[in-house]
Parts: C-alpha cells; sequence; structure tokens
C-alpha cells in the first residue's frame, strides 16, 4: 500500500476508521433509537388504478435522529441487521402495522392491507418463525390476508429450505407475499410459479423509462401479462407522472405508488388522508 514503509499499518486509513466509527456509533444510536421512540412508520398508499381507490399501502421506517435528522433506511436497515436489532425492529413494524390496518378494516375497507418489507436477512434468520406473529393476528382478531410482505428475488432464486418453509408458514396464515423491486435481479419467471407469490412489484426504475413504443414499455407489458396469466397482480412503483400512470393502466397494470399520487408519509397524516378520501 501506499506510504507502508513510513506505516505499517497504513492499511487502516483514517478514513476507514471513521467510517467504522460511524457505524458503530449508529449502530448504539440505533439501539436506544428503539426504546426511545425515534423510529417511526410511515405509510405510502398503493392505488388502484382503475378506480383511484386506496385499499393498500406500504409501511416504510423512518429514523428519526435527534442530531442528524431523518436516516434513510438504506444506510440503517445493514446496521440493524449486522447488529440483530432487526429482529426487534421488524417486530415493532409488525405491531404498529397491525393496530392501523386493524382500524382501516374497520373504517375504510374491509380488505385494507398493509405491506411490510422483510429483507433477506430478516427473511432467513435462523429459527425465526411468525409464530409471534400468527397469535398477534389472532389476539386482534385480524385475519392473515391484511398483510402482505414484501420479498425480494434474490431470496427465491436460491431458494433453501427454509425460505420454502418459511413462505409456507405466511401462506398457512393466509399472509400474502409480494415480490418487491421486479426487474432488478435475474427475473426469472419461472419461480413466479413455483412459489405461491400473490403480488409482483415493478421496480421503480421501469416505470422511470416508460414511454410509447419504448423497450421498457414492451417489457412491462409483456410482465403484466405473464403475472396476471399465473394469477398475480401488479403494482407499478415509482409512479411520478400522469402519463407513467396512464402508459401503465393501457398496459393492465393493477395498482401504482409513488409521489404522484403521495410521498410516503407519518402515519396519522395517512391515516387522515384516508378518513378525507372520498370512496370511489
Ligand atoms: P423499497 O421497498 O423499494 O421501497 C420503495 C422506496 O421508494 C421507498 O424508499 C419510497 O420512499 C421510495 N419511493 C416511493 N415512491 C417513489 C417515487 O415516486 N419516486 C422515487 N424516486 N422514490 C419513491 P425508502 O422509504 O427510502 O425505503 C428504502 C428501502 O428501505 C425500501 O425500498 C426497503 O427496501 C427498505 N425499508 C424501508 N422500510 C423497511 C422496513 O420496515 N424493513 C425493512 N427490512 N426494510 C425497509
Ligand atoms: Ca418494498
Ligand atoms: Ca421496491
Ligand atoms: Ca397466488
Amino acid at each position: 500500500a501506499k506510504g507502508a514503509g513510513r506505516n505499517r499499518f497504513s492499511y487502516f486509513t483514517p478514513a476507514l476508521q471513521v467510517a467504522a466509527l460511524n457505524r458503530m456509533r449508529l449502530t448504539n444510536d440505533l439501539r436506544s433509537a428503539i426504546k426511545g421512540e425515534q423510529l417511526k412508520l410511515y405509510f405510502q398508499p398503493i392505488v388502484h388504478l382503475g378506480t383511484g381507490a386506496i385499499h393498500k399501502a406500504e409501511a416504510l421506517l423512518r429514523w428519526e435522529h435527534p442530531q442528524r435528522g431523518l436516516v434513510s433506511p438504506l444506510e440503517f436497515i445493514p446496521l440493524a441487521e449486522s447488529s440483530g436489532l432487526i429482529v426487534d425492529i421488524g417486530q415493532w413494524v409488525f405491531d404498529e402495522s397491525l393496530r392501523w390496518v386493524r382500524r382501516w378494516r374497520q373504517d375504510i375497507h374491509p380488505e385494507f392491507q398493509v405491506s411490510l418489507n422483510q429483507s433477506p436477512v430478516e427473511f432467513q434468520r435462523e429459527g425465526g418463525t411468525y409464530d409471534v406473529w400468527l397469535r398477534a393476528l389472532r389476539q386482534l382478531g385480524v385475519p392473515g390476508q391484511a398483510i402482505v410482505v414484501e420479498i425480494t428475488e434474490g431470496l427465491l432464486l436460491d431458494a433453501s429450505a427454509m425460505v420454502t418453509d418459511k413462505l409456507l408458514q405466511l401462506r398457512d396464515a393466509g399472509i400474502q407475499v409480494a415480490l418487491d423491486d421486479f426487474g432488478t435481479g435475474y427475473s426469472s419467471l419461472s419461480y413466479l410459479n413455483k412459489f405461491d407469490i400473490d403480488y409482483l412489484k415493478i421496480d421503480r426504475s421501469f416505470t422511470r423509462n416508460l414511454a410509447p413504443d419504448s423497450s421498457d414499455m414492451a417489457l412491462s407489458e409483456a410482465i403484466i401479462v405473464m403475472a396476471h396469466k399465473l394469477g398475480l397482480s401488479v403494482i407499478a412503483e415509482g409512479v411520478e407522472t400522469a402519463e407513467q400512470r396512464d402508459l401503465l393502466a393501457a398496459a393492465g397494470c393493477d395498482y401504482g405508488q409513488g409521489y404522484l399520487f403521495a410521498r410516503p408519509m407519518p402515519v396519522e397524516a395517512f391515516d387522515a388522508l384516508l378518513q378525507s378520501h372520498v370512496a370511489p
């Protein structure tokens, strides 16, 4: 390494040390964030493109750090995974979501659903089962259908016995499964048939490039037709313009999610939106 003559430990560059220290600090902060109620659940509506109805939402985690402000889940979920804190965080997300979806099924629509993200590490966690979830569902009298778990393609690609078993656990509980970020990974359509998946979420990198007669348009149309033939509903992510919405609707896409409709918002704001939204 450069400068190795001067300093035998030069591969431990100050920049790396700072980054490592930073991660350690942030992980410690995360530990207290869970207790200190700095974690907030935001919700983003999933809109039915045919009717405009909002009967679904995705729960998205936010961390309001007292000094740093909002920390992105892209930054702290990996820390939560490596420290094991993801278990408590995931359980908290589930409990909060369950409380709200129960209310929305009473007030808004009897089939209201909330989608939760499960990272691969979280999903494949050794010994983890969904027993705690099942008990909570039963206790609150909410059917499993109220919950959708969003997983990513990679998980199915090297599907171990554990992954298959967990998917069956969800299925037995009536919990539905969505395939997140579809189109970014290996995108083999064969596992759509092999596993019982309910929703396919087209990644926003596709939505972004939608234009009439574009290749992404043709691809999206093909994905939608295929998904429907296999009995899946399709949700397009990252819908930002009316044109994208219209193209997706014309291609038969079932649902849209994105800034055009609403950004993710604190649960209280989302609840107010739902209560004032005129049911079509
Ligand atoms: P994701 O599951 O793909 O979530 C969608 C991301 O797209 C969200 O980012 C959302 O805010 C953003 N988004 C929504 N509409 C638009 C749009 O129209 N344009 C653009 N440019 N972006 C849009 P966010 O909230 O920062 O979350 C990032 C990722 O963090 C999520 O990606 C998900 O993988 C992960 N994540 C969030 N909450 C949780 C959680 O509770 N547990 C786990 N394990 N992961 C989570
Ligand atoms: Ca997601
Ligand atoms: Ca996604
Ligand atoms: Ca199915």
